[in-house]
């Protein structure tokens, strides 16, 4: 009569392996319990058992119990990174209820929208939002403090996202029909049509956007300092005596600077 290595159960018929396949490589043997966990924490420790040392099998548990740690922390970031994402996507809507749309509520259902969080900077907040087809795409378009994105969730495709910074648009226009209008994005060389879009919603889209670009941007003065008076005096000097100012003109631009001290 023995007993299992690992767990100091009797060994009996009933619960080992046959044929001694339940030996280790000292000629101990492990119980069918004991052998089914080391199978779980590393088949291939199962499957040639008696090559292997007490020591080593207890150490591929330890390693085993470190996987699993690993990926439980893993998991737990994957979770706070969707908790994240899902703020993001409340504080988007929010933005978007905020802007009294005419038919806001006609964005809800779109897909698009639930991409936003991924697609935008952190730092990013929309002013404006439109719907519409590009490249035969049907999508949003949403204006933001920093660019245009043009937003399309495909069954097909997947996620096309294409973008116009706002400093590369040169201009924006709108043309309408008789329930629907287009909306065109001139950047340098290139117009892009946003078609398809509610003529009301296309006409003030554009006049936002237009407003928005011909807003005065924030300009840096820098006021050019005046050269010294001395340095300048001694400048005309030289041009005084090298003959390139006469005489007449050499004592007029000396006064002006002799003033100025
Ligand atoms: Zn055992």
């Amino acid at each position: 009569m023995s007993n299992c290595i690992m767990c100091s159960i009797a060994l009996t018929a009933n619960n080992k392996r046959t044929f001694g396949a339940g030996k280790i490589r000292g000629g101990e043997e492990v119980c069918l319990n004991c052998f089914k966990k080391i199978n779980d924490a590393n088949p291939t420790i199962a499957k040639s058992l008696k090559r292997y040392t007490l020591a080593e099998i207890l150490e591929s548990f330890t390693e085993r119990e470190k996987e699993n740690a690993e990926i439980l922390e893993r998991k737990a970031l994957l979770d706070t990174e969707k908790d994240k994402q899902s703020l993001r996507l409340v504080e988007i809507r929010t933005q978007i209820q905020s802007l009294g749309l005419d038919n806001s509520s006609a964005f809800w259902g779109r897909k698009e929208i639930n991409e936003l969080p991924e697609i935008l900077n952190i730092d990013e907040s929309i002013d404006n939002i439109i719907q519409g087809t590009y490249n035969n795409g049907q999508g949003i378009l949403v204006s933001t403090n920093r660019r245009l994105v043009f937003v399309d969730k495909g069954l097909l495709y997947g996620l096309k996202v294409e973008d116009f910074p706002l400093d590369k648009i040169t201009s924006i226009q709108y043309e309408t029909g008789m329930v629907f209008g287009k909306v065109k994005i001139h950047t340098s060389g290139n117009t892009a049509n946003i078609e398809n879009v509610d003529k009301n919603s296309a006409r003030k889209f554009a006049e936002f956007i237009r407003n928005k670009l011909s807003e005065p941007k924030p300009t840096v003065i820098t006021s050019k300092p005046e050269p010294d008076v001395l340095e300048q005096l001694a400048k005309l000097g030289k041009l005084h005596e090298s003959g390139i100012l006469s005489e007449q003109e050499f004592s007029e631009q000396k006064k002006k600077l002799l003033d100025k001290l």
